[in-house]
């Protein structure tokens, strides 16, 4: 069978070269890591669920005209992007205290901001991925100023976006992660949204009970993982048609 080149293997997900220069294949992979890769799992479905519903919410934003990295989907794990110069970036928006921010300053999970708070850390893994104030990313050239005013508005935008579609299906986002990417059209450089949106990059608690649909159960050995997310899936209605959830990935060429 002919393989691909695999560009990059990350945590969650493997980059392959794409059929068209500018592209990539993204592989979600069924691997689940916490606490900067100390925990880890191998969960069934997962990266199946990821799949569908990164490409629902890149759907609906390139819908709203919230550009973003998602091509098409390609089979029950992969799906084709664009490829970007990736930001070495998290970009976080809370909008509800939770994980770190409520640990560092004492506040309860589940307050209420008083606005929609964006925060950035440093993506390096032996670092642990740092917080980083806006003065360092400046100074360190990984994002200019008017890049960062660029990227909170996308982030503004992706969380109304975010938080009402999850809204209207009886969950409260709670809190998400997204990265950016640059894409160069001739001379002119643009910012997308790219990597992936799912309940691995978000907090979700249903409205009702508070129940976590999120990483956190694996992160806090809340249950079953990929009952949460199908739970998620269940309500966006979206899951997979192809067979069941964990069936083998089909490869490509
Ligand atoms: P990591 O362990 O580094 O978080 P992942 O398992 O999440 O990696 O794999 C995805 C990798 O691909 C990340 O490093 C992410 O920054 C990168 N990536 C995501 N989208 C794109 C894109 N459109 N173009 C290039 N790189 C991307
Ligand atoms: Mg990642």
């Amino acid at each position: 069978m002919a393989r691909r080149k695999k560009i990059y293997e990350g945590k969650a997900k493997t980059l392959y070269e794409g059929p068209e220069p500018g592209t990539l294949i993204q592989y979600f992979k069924d691997d689940a890591t916490a606490f900067n890769a100390e925990k880890r799992a191998t969960i069934e479905g997962k990266g199946v669920l990821n799949n569908r519903l990164s490409e629902f919410f890149m759907n609906g934003l390139t819908a709203i005209g919230v550009p973003n990295h998602f091509i098409k989907r390609l089979n029950m794990r992969e799906q084709l992007i664009r490829q970007c110069e990736i930001i070495p970036l998290e970009v976080i928006v809370r909008n509800f205290a939770a994980g770190s921010m409520a640990k560092r300053l004492g506040l309860e999970e589940g307050m209420r901001l008083p606005r929609p708070i964006i925060e950035f850390s440093y993506k390096d893994d032996a670092l642990g991925d740092p917080l980083v104030p806006e003065e360092y990313i400046i100074a360190f050239g990984w994002a200019s100023q008017q890049d960062l005013d660029d990227i909170v508005a996308l982030a503004l935008r992706v969380n109304d976006f975010m938080s009402g579609v999850m809204y209207g299906v009886g969950i409260k986002l709670i809190d998400f992660k997204i990265e950016i990417g640059r894409v160069w059209d001739g001379d002119f450089m643009r910012l997308i949204v790219a990597d992936e949106i799912s309940p691995d990059s978000c907090r979700l608690w249903d409205i009702e009970s508070g129940q976590k649909l999120d990483k956190d159960v694996f992160r806090r050995d809340l249950g079953s993982l990929t009952d949460a997310y199908s739970e998620v899936a269940r309500r966006l209605g979206v899951l997979p048609t192809n067979g069941p959830i964990g069936d083998k990935p089909t490869l490509i060429n």
